[in-house]
């Protein structure tokens, strides 16, 4: 049996702003464009749920209706078998999509750094329970402690109370210097500026301590309280639940199995968002941590340049300066602090999927030589939480990729994608 296939000129994979963005130009400029996602909904991170979506949200979500782009939702793309093709699942169920120009725009994941009793049940990290919240998971009356690293914190904080839990207060790990010289530079980006203080202001009476990180949780079947630091004294607060991350990884695996290169952990793109392989662009998170304004902007400059319209992108190269200067000031206001990489122990759990300890993975001489030897970073996750963690403990990089890059059926990955497949051209969207 053939996997069924679907043919188009332009995909996009990933429908978060980034995703949005280069559909939309892509489609505008005339071309036969899908957007793939492996979640239900258009939005991505940010904008994720059908509930309550924020006006500009709404915007770009009706507009990607206009624009004429098919939607193949909840389906994940898991492999690139040869140039010009995707191997994805649809529901469970395997199907190829085959492309001229390949648009990767598949945003990033939270940063885990372990701590004793980090695995407890209740914590997990703010991004997570954010969408859990949003998707109805209740919260009134919890005690929740916000802690880790980056304006994420704030506005989950903020998110949390609104959905009646109690913050007994945020602990962010970076310097106050550091977040003040953050929040003046916001002047240079009002919409930034006046979403900032519409958060604080709804946080008032909830402490935000600055230069301070969790260094232990304790509980039974639960967590119960976290142990903060400021470096100098540590003190606990009982809590239900711990949100805690410390800001965000690029999502590059896709990119990588395509043959992208990386520069610093992002991938690496010229001026039209072009990676290094021919006709592949990369927007959004996966090229640099910047906020979904400049996933926006840099998605329409990819989708414009994939879709033959380079004055179109060029106009928007100003916008995009704008906010990679935004970006440059998140990493360094929020950079992190030398003291995170000694908080676990050596009985530490680092891989969480297959219970291997910092100390049997410190063992090894690289990533892939305590892959083999301990199978760390090949439960569920496939490394995407250890191997981030790994990277910043012991200075591993991820040294290749192998598809599927995301969980997948057996079924998926035996059918032959060298069979003549079942054409779908010209079928519009499998039903949101
Ligand atoms: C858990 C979490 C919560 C966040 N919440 C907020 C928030 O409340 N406020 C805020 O300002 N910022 C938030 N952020 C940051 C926010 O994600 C970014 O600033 C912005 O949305 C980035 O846009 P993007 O389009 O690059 O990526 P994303 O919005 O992450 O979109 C990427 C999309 O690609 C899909 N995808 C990835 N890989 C594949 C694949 N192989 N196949 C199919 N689909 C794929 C993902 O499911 C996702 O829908 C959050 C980040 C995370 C990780």
């Amino acid at each position: 049996m053939s996997n069924p296939l679907f043919d188009f000129e332009i995909v996009v994979v990933g429908g978060g702003p980034a995703g949005l963005g280069a559909a939309c130009a892509a489609a505008e400029s005339g071309r036969r464009v899908a957007l793939v996602d492996d979640t239900p909904w258009l939005g991505g991170q940010i904008w994720r749920g059908q509930k309550g979506r924020p006006r500009q949200a709404q915007e770009w979500i009706a507009r990607f209706q206009r624009c004429g782009a098919a939607l193949l939702p909840r389906t994940s793309v898991i492999a690139v078998p040869r140039a010009g093709l995707l191997l994805a699942e649809h529901d469970g169920e395997p199907c190829e999509i085959s492309f001229a120009n390949l648009i990767l725009a598949t945003g990033a994941r939270e940063l885990f750094l372990p701590f004793p009793g980090w695995t407890l049940p209740g914590i997990m990290g703010p991004g997570g329970m954010q969408s859990l919240v949003k998707n109805g998971w209740p919260v009134p009356g919890k005690r929740v402690v916000v802690a880790g690293s980056g304006p994420l914190l704030l506005a989950v904080a903020d998110g949390l109370r609104q959905h009646g839990a109690i913050v007994p207060g945020i602990a962010e790990q970076a310097p106050w210097r550091n977040v003040l010289h953050f929040g003046f530079g916001l002047f240079a980006h009002p919409s930034k500026l006046c979403q900032a203080a519409q958060i604080k202001s709804r946080l008032i009476g909830v402490p935000y301590r600055c230069g301070v990180w969790p260094v232990r949780a304790d509980g039974d079947s639960q967590i119960r309280h976290v142990t903060l630091t400021n470096g100098q004294s540590t003190w606990t607060e009982e809590c239900d639940l711990l949100a805690c991350a410390f800001g965000l990884v690029p999502n590059v695996e896709l990119p990588l199995a395509a043959g992208c290169q990386l520069n610093d952990g992002f991938v690496r793109v010229d001026e039209w968002q072009a990676a290094s392989v021919k006709g592949i662009y990369c927007a959004g998170e996966p090229t640099g941590v910047g906020g979904a304004d400049c996933a926006l902007v840099e998605g329409q400059i990819a989708g414009y340049a994939a879709g033959g319209q380079p004055a179109r992108a060029q106009a928007l190269f100003g916008r995009r300066a704008t906010w990679h200067k935004f970006r440059a000031a998140l990493a360094s206001a929020f950079a992190l602090r030398p003291e995170l990489k000694t908080l676990a122990a050596e009985d530490t759990l680092l891989c969480r999927c297959e219970d291997i300890s910092l100390g049997r993975v410190r063992r090894h001489h690289n990533w892939r030589d305590a892959k083999l030897q301990t199978r760390c970073g090949m439960g569920p996750c496939q490394g995407r939480v250890c191997g981030a963690a790994a990277k910043i403990l012991l200075g591993w990089g991820m040294e290749s990729v192998r598809p599927p890059v995301l969980p997948a059926r057996v079924r998926s990955l035996i059918l032959k994608t060298e069979e003549p497949s079942t054409a779908l051209a010209g079928q519009s969207n499998i039903n949101p």
